[in-house]
């Protein structure tokens, strides 16, 4: 499984921002409120400098790339396929990261995290289209069926997934039976409806130099 390694919580420190990796931890324990977003390491506040704007591109690419949890040489074949496609480039990508099965599973609530997504599928306890998945990065489109599966559903994680949907609103792009466990792609996210901290502007500038 392609994953970001080292502690999680210092790339929120590093992007001064909290990226919400941990997920119920983000809310209850946080390093990020704790420390006040200090970059990562003893001094971190006074490394802080005036960044150029590459660093500024820089930057806006490496949160978008860790909110996903997409390594790098992935993140830019979203790139690259989403200024080949019709529409918006910077919509388009935001799309593309969206509609990876890893994030689909987080934003039905059967997850806690992109992260704890992740594991899941990748130790297929998820199906698609009524089969076993279990590559992370699959891309849904309009109409595909996501459910856990039959044998996955008594696992502790999966169960506490019965509270994490009654307690999550799920974005109107995509459906869910809770009681099922089971969710329907309706259609592609509009940008309002996609992660509100990335600024998708500065990651096309990047990767356009
Ligand atoms: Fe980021 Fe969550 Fe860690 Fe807070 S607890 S620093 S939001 S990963």
């Amino acid at each position: 499984m392609a994953n970001q390694a080292g502690p999680v919580c210092r790339l929120c420190r590093r992007e001064g921002a909290k990226l919400y990796l941990k997920g119920a931890k983000c809310v209850t324990n946080c390093t990020f409120d704790k420390r006040s977003g200090l970059l990562p390491g003893q001094h971190g506040l006074a490394r802080r400098r005036k960044a150029s704007d590459y660093g500024i591109q820089l930057r806006a690419k490496q949160k978008a790339r860790r909110i996903y949890g997409v390594l790098e040489t992935q993140f830019r074949h979203y790139f690259e396929r989403a200024e080949g496609a019709e529409g918006v480039t910077g919509t388009v990508l935001l799309q593309q990261l969206e509609r990876r099965l890893d994030n689909v599973v987080y934003r039905l609530g059967l997850a806690s995290s992109r992260r704890e997504a992740r594991q899941l599928v990748s130790h297929r306890h998820f199906k698609v289209n009524g089969r076993a998945l279990n590559i992370a990065s699959a891309q849904l489109r309009p109409g595909d069926v996501v459910e856990v599966r039959e044998r996955s559903r008594k696992m502790l994680v999966l169960e506490n997934a019965q509270s994490l949907v009654s307690g999550r609103s799920v974005p109107e792009w995509l459906t869910l039976d809770a009681g099922a466990l089971k969710g329907t792609v309706a259609r592609l996210p509009e940008r309002h409806e996609m992660e509100q901290q990335i600024e998708e502007q500065l990651i096309v500038e990047y990767y356009s130099r």
